[in-house]
C-alpha cells in the first residue's frame, strides 16, 4: 500500500507537491477548486506545468483531486444540480490538465426527495460527464456515512448507479473507512473486515475499489456521524488499521489519510504511524 494525505493548494497549485514532499507522501490529493465554494481557482498554464513537472520529479503517484462538497449531482433543486454539473466539468478538465488518475466525489443528498430519484440523478448526470473522460482519468464515488440524506453509504446504492451508467469502465469506487464505519460496516474487527470486503466483492467486484481514504473514526459504528480522528485515535484502532493495510484485497492500492491536523506535524506523525502497520510480504 502506497501513503499520502490530502494536501492544500492555498497559493500557487505547485506548492502543493512541496507540501507532499515534506509530509513524505507516496501519493496525493488535492481539492479540485474551493473546497467550500463554487469558484474555481484558474491556474496558468505556467503553473500547472510546475506542479506537473514538480510532481514527476517527486514520483508522487498516483495524483487523485477531490471535487468541492457543494457539488450534489443527487439535487432536485434544478439550479444546484447545474451548478454541481458545471463544477464536475471543470474538475474533469482540471484532473486532465494535472495528469490526475482519480476524481473523487461524494454522491450527494436527495434533499428529502427519496433515495432512488436522488441515485438516479447522480446517475443521469454521470452518464453524460463521463463521455467527456478518456485517457487514464476515473471518477470515484466516495462511500459515506449516510447522515440526514446523503447518498452512497450503503454499497446497493452504488450498484444502483452503476447499473445505471451500464457499469462503465470510467467509475469507480473509494472507500473511507471512517465513513463505512459509521455507515455501519464493522471494519475494525478481523471478522467485520472480511465480511465487508467479501459484501463489496459480491456486489460491486472488489476491481471496482481503487482507493482508500484511511481515517480512524471518532464515532460508533453505525452513528451515520462523520467525525474523523488520527489514526489508531478513534473506535477502528491500531488493531483495526493493521488488518486495513494488509488485508490481500486492499495491500496493493493507494491510501489518502484525511486526518485531523493542526499542523502539518499531525499529518506525518498519522503518515509514519500507519505506514509502521505495513508488513513486508
Ligand atoms: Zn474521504
Ligand atoms: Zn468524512
Amino acid at each position: 500500500m502506497k501513503f499520502g494525505c490530502h494536501v492544500s493548494i492555498a497559493g500557487k497549485i505547485y506548492l502543493a507537491v512541496e507540501q507532499a514532499l515534506i509530509r513524505g507522501c507516496e501519493t496525493m490529493q488535492i481539492f479540485s477548486g474551493n473546497p467550500r465554494g463554487w469558484k474555481h481557482s484558474k491556474d496558468l498554464d505556467r503553473d500547472i506545468y510546475e506542479f506537473n513537472s514538480r510532481r514527476k520529479k517527486a514520483g508522487i503517484e498516483p495524483l487523485v483531486i477531490h471535487m468541492p462538497y457543494l457539488v450534489n449531482l443527487g439535487s432536485p433543486d434544478a439550479n444546484i444540480y447545474s451548478k454541481s454539473v458545471k463544477a464536475t466539468l471543470d474538475s474533469i478538465e482540471r484532473a486532465k490538465k494535472l495528469n490526475a488518475s482519480y476524481l473523487v466525489f461524494h454522491p450527494g443528498s436527495h434533499k428529502g426527495v427519496g433515495r432512488e430519484k436522488g441515485l438516479m440523478r447522480v446517475a443521469e448526470s454521470l452518464k453524460s460527464l463521463i463521455s467527456e473522460i478518456d485517457g487514464e482519468l476515473k471518477i470515484l464515488l466516495e462511500n459515506t456515512a449516510g447522515s440526514g440524506h446523503n447518498l452512497g453509504a450503503k454499497f446497493e446504492e452504488f450498484v444502483f448507479i452503476l447499473k445505471e451508467v451500464g457499469w462503465s469502465e470510467k467509475l469507480g469506487i473509494c472507500l473511507d473507512t471512517c465513513h463505512a464505519f459509521a455507515a455501519g460496516y464493522d471494519i475494525s474487527t478481523k471478522d467485520g473486515l472480511n465480511d465487508t470486503l467479501r459484501e463489496f466483492d459480491k456486489k460491486l467486484g472488489i476491481d471496482r475499489l481503487f482507493l482508500i481514504h484511511a481515517n480512524d473514526s471518532r464515532m460508533l459504528l453505525g452513528s451515520r456521524v462523520d467525525r474523523h480522528a488520527g489514526i489508531g485515535k478513534g473506535y477502528i484502532g491500531l488493531e483495526g488499521f493493521k488488518r486495513i493495510v494488509n488485508h490481500p484485497m486492499l495491500k496493493d492500492l493507494p491510501c489518502i489519510l484525511e486526518t485531523p491536523h493542526e499542523s502539518k506535524d499531525d499529518d506525518i506523525q498519522n503518515l509514519n504511524l500507519i505506514r509502521s502497520l505495513r508488513e513486508e510480504s
